[in-house]
């Protein structure tokens, strides 16, 4: 199982901030803003090249529930900024697809 299985699984722990039964988040454990939340699906998906037209709306629902966290915490307004990381050049660490949502200070442009 992968590392991001084992948390959705509860074998490793992580703060979770949301979950229903088709996606979980939860804070990085390396925090690079004041908030960094990872959202994950429950199904194993390793990369954005494994995606196809049938995880659409899953893929969807994490980017909406990024906005919807963000804005649960005052930043939408300000702004915030999502990823996703797709294999070595974008320095994807662990495969299984994770939306990183960022926020609360000014994250610069273009990104390293
Ligand atoms: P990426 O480089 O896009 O694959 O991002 C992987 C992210 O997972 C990094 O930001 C790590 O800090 C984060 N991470 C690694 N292990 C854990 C963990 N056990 N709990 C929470 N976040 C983690
Ligand atoms: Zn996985």
């Amino acid at each position: 199982m992968c590392l991001f299985c084992k948390i959705i699984a509860g074998e490793i722990p992580a703060t979770k901030v949301y979950e229903d039964d088709r996606l979980v988040a939860f804070n990085d454990i390396n925090p690079q803003a004041p908030m960094h939340v990872l959202i994950v699906p429950r199904t194993h998906i390793a990369t954005l090249n494994d995606l196809d037209p049938s995880l659409d709306s899953l893929v969807g629902e994490i980017i909406r529930r990024g906005a919807a966290i963000a804005a649960e915490r005052g930043y939408a307004q300000r702004g915030f900024r999502t990823v996703f990381n797709c294999n070595a050049d974008a320095g994807q660490a662990v495969f299984h697809i994770h939306l990183h949502v960022l926020g609360g200070r000014h994250l610069g442009w273009p990104p390293g």
